[in-house]
């Protein structure tokens, strides 16, 4: 778990307004992941406000802020999964000590970034985006082989039963009535 330095709109005295987002605390080259699928856009403030900077624009419209980043992983416009690498944390920008500034906006508006909280605190373990996904996949698969173990075990059946008929019958009733259609069908029209 990263320590939590700065909670949203939390005013500290060396800030001019509260602030928008949630601070992590991070040794630098920590790997940054993508949270959620989406496009990547870049920025770099220099040694002013959020350094080197990574933006996710999600599907849903939002998008997340990376912020103080000692160095990208990613291009301008490139698409993201949940999980991908996207940088390394650092110190760029205005910042008093390695960590990673967290925020997402909604339109030109900062929203509580909490909820995003928890996918921050699991970036890194490595089956935290991995279960979501494979989660769906494996669950896919257990149908379908379960599906087409059913399928293999009726054709199976089938089979079976057929080759029984076969070799049981007495086909003098079919054979019977097919003489009886055939009549029917030559001689009674
Ligand atoms: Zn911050």
């Amino acid at each position: 778990m990263y320590k939590i330095t700065s909670r949203y709109l939390q005013q500290e005295s060396f800030r001019s307004s509260p602030h928008k987002g949630i601070d992590f605390k991070m040794e630098i080259g920590e790997p940054i992941r993508s949270i959620k699928s989406g496009q990547i856009h870049l920025a770099d403030y220099g040694n002013t406000n959020a350094g080197k900077t990574v933006f996710v624009e999600w599907e849903d419209g939002r998008t997340a802020i990376y912020g103080h980043l000692n160095e990208f992983a990613v291009k301008e416009g490139q698409h993201v999964n949940a999980g991908d690498l996207i940088g390394y944390a650092g110190n760029t920008g205005f910042s008093t000590g390695s960590h990673l500034h967290f925020s997402v906006k909604e339109g030109s508006k900062h929203i509580d970034p909490s909820p995003y909280m928890n996918d921050i605190q699991h970036m890194n373990d490595p089956s935290y985006f991995a279960q979501v996904s494979s989660d769906v996949k494996v669950s896919f698969f257990d149908y379908f082989q379960q599906h087409m173990d059913l399928i293999g075990t009726q054709l199976t059946d089938l089979k079976v039963n057929f080759v029984h008929f076969l070799a049981l019958s007495d086909y003098s009733p079919i054979i019977k009535l097919l003489q009886n259609v055939i009549q029917f069908i030559f001689f009674n029209i």
